[in-house]
Order: structure tokens, then sequence, then C-alpha cells
């Protein structure tokens, strides 16, 4: 999918402003009315961390008339392995002032816009509104449902970017957006792609599970690409595409993200109609279960990955339904079988499942991922090191995989 260019270029650019991006006029795509576009735009950076320090950088290089910068925390010595805006003198300042001025020392011709404060559901609507675009940079999932609402509501694109370890992942979310014809682009939202969170502690953040520092410049560059993309409508941008990364393979893999008719926000029979509390909604499960899930959580879209592996036999594992026979009944992940988490917790799964030293993997699903996540809990007790679960269960392989299931 193509898109119209999100900005209307700039009057002019000053000689100034011709000599510094002259590599850029000089492509053909991009020109005088694409950098004309650059200058006019308006971006608002979340977080200037790991993903916002070389995005920040390099909107500002490439010459973003207007950047803004939502960050409340302050550098610290452990931050410096990643978040290169940041240097050495800067510890223990506050990471928006340390960023302004590194972007002043990129790009003085850019105005750039301090929001030093943590963002919540009364000032997120006010800080967005003005700005063209948004890269989000954020690293815990209660700010990620609330910048894809604010962003929804208010009709602004945004692009989105995750790591952890050596993978990374990025998308383009504008479920609002319209085609050059007019017509509704039918794109998704962050939750047509994550209806529900993972239980708290599930992802681990950087600081739990660690990151390899140059994989914030791999995603983050994606994110600046895709974001000067949108803004002078060249190629084709992330809208509707998830890329995933793997920096130990050094392989890019683009899979479809579908707009699901479903969703709570950008669908049919939205139930969220208004920002909601987000801290509540990525809510309440064990702290065991919270503890097994991290780092041991896989995709839908991953997961139908491993199937086809599965098929063509370069791969083995037991899938396993922890739901009721009767939610069996109404929709299933092929190639599964079914043993209710209660059956984990009294032991007697374990008579059922691959023995421990079999090398085979056990990856357990439920209706939205917390079940399983509770029954994974049980297997790593047991020993199973490699068993892992599906985030957001039978219900975002409905909502993604295959639409031709009943939902409930
Ligand atoms: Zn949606």
């Amino acid at each position: 999918m193509s898109f119209p260019p999100l900005v209307e270029p700039a009057d002019e650019l000053t000689i100034d402003e011709v000599r510094r991006y002259s590599r850029h006029l000089i492509i053909p795509d991009v020109g005088m009315t694409g950098q004309k576009r650059l200058k006019n735009a308006k971006v608002l950076v979340i977080g200037a961390g790991g993903l916002g320090s070389p995005a920040l950088m390099y909107l500002a290089a490439a010459g973003v008339g207007t950047i803004g910068i939502a960050e409340f925390d302050e550098v610290d010595e452990s931050n410096l392995q990643r978040q290169i805006i940041h240097g050495q003198s800067d510890i223990g300042r506050p990471k928006a002032e340390s960023a302004r001025d590194s972007i002043a020392e990129v790009n003085p011709l850019v105005t750039v816009i301090v929001h030093n404060e943590r963002l919540d559901n009364d000032n997120v609507m006010g800080i967005f509104e003005g700005y063209d675009l948004i890269v989000d940079g954020t690293d815990n999932f209660a700010t990620r449902y609330m910048v894809n609402d604010a962003a929804f509501f208010l009709g602004i694109p945004y692009v989105w970017g995750s790591i952890y370890r050596f993978d990374g992942q990025a998308s383009a979310f504008w479920p609002t957006a319209t085609l050059a014809d007019g017509s509704s682009a039918e794109a998704p939202c962050y939750r047509c792609l994550y209806p529900e969170p993972p239980p708290p502690g599930m992802v681990p953040s950087c600081a739990e599970g660690g990151v390899l520092g140059v994989l914030c410049a791999s995603i983050g560059s994606i994110q600046v690409n895709e974001a000067i993309k949108m803004i002078t409508g060249v190629g084709e941008p992330l809208v509707g595409q998830l890329m995933i990364y793997d920096a130990l393979e050094m392989s890019y893999r683009k899979l479809k993200v579908r707009k699901d008719p479903n969703c709570a926000l950008c669908g049919e029979n939205p139930t969220v109609t208004g920002l909601i509390d987000y801290d509540a909604f990525c809510g309440a499960i064990s702290e065991e279960a919270a503890d097994a899930a991290a780092g041991h959580t896989i995709s839908v879209v991953q997961l139908e990955h491993m199937l086809k592996e599965r098929e063509e036999g370069s791969r083995d594992f037991l899938l396993v339904d922890v739901r009721e026979p009767n939610e069996w009944e109404i929709n299933r992940i092929p190639g599964a079988v079914l043993i209710p988490k209660g059956e984990f917790l009294n032991g007697n799964a374990l008579s059922e499942l691959p023995s421990v030293d079999s090398g085979r993997q056990v990856v357990l699903y439920c209706k939205g991922g917390v079940r399983s996540a509770e029954a994974l809990a049980v297997l790593k007790g047991a020993g199973y090191d490699d068993a892992i679960h599906v985030g957001g269960g039978v219900v975002a392989w409905v909502n993604q995989i295959d639409p031709s299931q009943p939902a409930y």
C-alpha cells in the first residue's frame, strides 16, 4: 500500500538548507519537494532511550523541522551502552534536555519541543495534538496501548518499534488512513496485532532481559525510515505489516497484519471509545506465571510460522490447548491437543507430555494468554526449560490468522 504524503511542503528552503540536505535533494524521489515536506513536518518521539536516541538523531539530521521529545527520565550510566544521544557528561541530567542539546549539535535548524513529563491520560491528547506523526520508543505495555488509542482518537499515524536481546520488531499503525483515491486503507492498529497485553512481567524490560545496544539503531533507524517515507509519500510504509528482525540470524521478515473487524478500538463495534485505565488493563496475573512467561512468549504469527515448519518436517513440537473442552468445541488452533489447565495444576498433564529429556518442545495456548502462562509456570517447575506459550491465545489466532473460525 502506498499513501499520499502526510505533510504539505514548506514554501522554500534557505541556501543553508539546500547545502545541508544536498544528498537528499539529489535523490529523485525525495528532491526539493520531499525536503520541504520534511521541513514542515512535526514529529513527536516518545522516549529518548534505546529507540528514541537513534530516531531523534536521524530525524534531526534528515531535516524534520519540528521534533518533540516526550521523556521524563534522567540519564543513567547504564543507558550509555545504547542510548547514543546522551554522553558521559549527561549522566544525571533529564534525558529530554540532553537529547535537545545533542539535536542542536546535529542540526541547529530543527525546532525542538521538550515534554519533560510522564505521559498519562490527562496530558497525552494535549501533547499529541498538532504533531503529524509519532515515533513510539516506549518500553512498557501500558504506555504502548495508551499511545495507540490516543493516536487513533486524534487520527495521527505512528511508527512503533520494540527490542529485546537480539530481536526487534517494527510496524506503522494508522487505522484512520485513507488511500490516494480517498477510500479507507483498512489499516490495523496495535490492538489489531496485540488485542491483549501480555501479563505483567511476561516480556521483560531491557533492564530485566537485556538488549544488544546496536539493536536499538537497527530498529530505531527503521522507524525513522518509515517516518520519512510517510511524511514524503515515498515508497510503501510498514502500515499493515510487521517487520521482525533477528540480529543473530541477521534476517528480516515481513508479515502481513490485518485490520481486525472485532478490534476493541478500530473495529466495527468498538468497546474502547475513550482512554482507559491502562495500568489495570495491563493488569493482574500470578508472579510465577509472569516469571515463566518472561522471554518465553511467542505471537500467533510466529506460531503460524512454526506450524508450517512442523508440517515441512524441519521442526517438531507439541502444541497444547489448555482451555476447557467446551471452549475447544468453539474454536482451536489446528494441530493442537487439548489438556485443560487443571491437569497441569494437579500434575496429571505431565504423563501426557513428551519427557523433559526428549528434546521435543511444548507450546501452550489458551484463550488470551493468561491460563497458558500459568500452565507454563508448572512446566518450568517440572524442568521444561524450553516450553513457551502463545501471547494473545486463540483470540489472536482467530483475529489475525484464521478469521473463518468463530470468536467467543
Ligand atoms: Zn485495531
